[in-house]
């Protein structure tokens, strides 16, 4: 019997970067592999990829330095560039590409005594206001340092990131955002390659398209947008969290179950308890009643979320036993599901799962 195990179908996910490419057809695509591949396995996704994709994109140093030790060779950019002087020599060393949203960077670059130049991709705000200058003067006293700095390698590329991409009722605010970064490419003269499309811009947002696109989540089979699942984007689910029944209670009408009894039987029925909780990365936030499968019948949890474990509340006619399969979330429940019930987004729960959760990979 198994506690909790991630099953990971590759197939499904370069079936999903092809379906991805039949809304890009012309475009580069850097495939997005921070935070553990999404929770699914920084190096397994990525080797599962070699010929899929283009280019990788991580957010830490440390995710980069892990893949090319790990023998990808193809490009790896490093979205949020690098937070300190060191970081400058490994970037030169193991050839990665690096997004430079200020001057501070700039300055790093320049201190640095390398010999060998960086790629290096100026990070601009379009409207976000998270990294980058949105100002077209401050944005072409970064360009010109850069572009002055023997350390760099040119000519520069020109990345952004769309902050309403998933938002249909923010239409005029997208295309403010695209407008802008056409307008600094063309107005400060960027002959470099540019990147600007997320999931939500490649599949909303066809304007957003350059010679490059970053998709995260839909290579995992799961939707950006609220209103719709990965399957009606043509995707499949790439992670399946399954876990099992390890007891099973008759409850009567009135018992109360679990911590602070957050559930109480309504009328005598039949308690299931899974081997998975918190501690495992399900969410605690998931209330009563948040779907499950058991033996492929939808379910609902019932009282909180332990560290360990979780209920469900099985019905009166239940004839599960002790050892039976329990679908958290994946194939035939999609984790949007699950997170819509959370309150959260779909990213965060496959985000968060733990260390201890055993990894099955196809
Ligand atoms: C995470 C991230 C992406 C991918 O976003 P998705 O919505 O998962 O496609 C692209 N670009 C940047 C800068 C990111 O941080």
């Amino acid at each position: 019997m198994k506690a909790v195990t991630a099953y990971i179908d590759t197939t499904a996910l370069k079936n999903n970067v092809r379906q991805i490419r039949t809304k890009v057809p012309k475009a580069k695509l850097i495939a997005v592999v921070k935070a553990n591949a999404y929770g699914h396995g920084l190096y397994p996704i990525s080797s599962a990829l070699t010929d899929e994709a283009d280019a990788f994109a991580v957010s830490r140093i440390s995710e980069a330095l892990s893949l090319r030790t790990s023998g990808v060779t193809k490009p790896i950019v490093l979205l949020e560039g690098f937070y300190n002087d060191e970081d400058v020599e490994d970037i030169s060393t193991y050839d990665l590409y690096t997004a430079v949203h200020d001057l501070e960077q700039v300055e790093a670059i320049e201190r640095s005594n390398i010999t060998k130049p960086i790629h290096v991709w100026l990070k601009i705000d379009v409207g976000m206001h998270r990294l980058g200058s949105h100002d077209p003067k401050e944005i072409q006293t970064i360009k010109e340092r850069l572009e002055r700095c023997p350390q760099v390698r040119k000519p520069l590329g020109l990345i952004s990131h769309l902050s309403v991409a998933d938002t249909p009722s923010e239409e005029q605010y997208n295309l403010e955002q695209i407008e802008f970064f056409y307008k600094i490419k063309e107005s400060l003269n960027f002959t470099g390659t540019c990147c600007l499309a997320n999931s939500a811009g490649i599949y909303r947002w066809p304007k957003s398209h350059t010679e490059w696109v970053r998709p995260g989540i839909i290579m995992y089979g799961i939707s950006p947008f609220a209103n719709l699942s990965g399957q009606d984007l043509g995707l499949t689910p790439v992670m399946t969290l399954k876990s099992s029944l390890i007891a099973i209670h008759k409850l009567k009408a009135g018992d109360k179950v679990g911590y602070g009894a957050a559930f109480v039987a309504r009328e005598d029925t039949t308690l299931g308890i899974v081997a998975a909780g918190y501690g495992d990365g399900y969410p605690r936030t998931a209330p009563n009643g948040t779907p499950v499968l058991v033996n492929g019948r939808r379910v609902p949890t019932a009282g909180h979320v332990c560290m360990d474990m979780m209920f469900v509340d099985l019905g009166k006619d239940s004839q599960d036993k002790v050892g039976d399969e329990v679908v958290l979330w994946g194939k035939d429940l999609p984790v949007e599901q699950i997170a819509e019930a959370c309150g959260t987004i779909p990213y965060e729960l496959v985000c968060r799962i733990m260390p201890r959760v055993s990894v099955e990979f196809n």
